[in-house]
């Protein structure tokens, strides 16, 4: 299997994301993964490559690990799982999520 490493500058990335403020919400996560079992079956596994808060994390048996606290809510997983569409995604209950700071 390749990896693709699409995104470069962590660090930088990193740093700019850290400028931004979250209110989560801990009684429901807005994203999850529907099975993980199907994610034994996903090859590329696109999710972990290009969200861009790294919610998402390649894990030992084959299943991959998702946290939805520092989502930015750009929608991009929801687009990626596109051949088991195994995310289930909404946004965040009013007044929870991502408080953008600087656009
Ligand atoms: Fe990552 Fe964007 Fe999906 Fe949130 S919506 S988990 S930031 S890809």
């Amino acid at each position: 299997m390749v990896v693709i490493d699409t995104i470069r500058d962590r660090t930088g990335l990193e740093r700019k994301l850290a400028l931004n403020a979250y209110n989560v919400d801990r009684n429901r996560a807005h994203i999850w993964i529907i099975d993980s079992d199907c994610c034994l079956q996903c090859e590329r596994q696109q999710c972990i490559n290009c969200c861009p808060a790294a919610c998402y994390s390649p894990l030992e048996d084959g299943t991959v690990l998702f946290s939805y606290e520092g989502c930015v809510e750009c929608g991009t997983c929801r687009i990626v799982c596109n051949e088991f569409e195994n995310v289930g995604w909404t946004y965040p209950t009013g007044g929870h999520g991502i408080q953008y700071r600087f656009g």
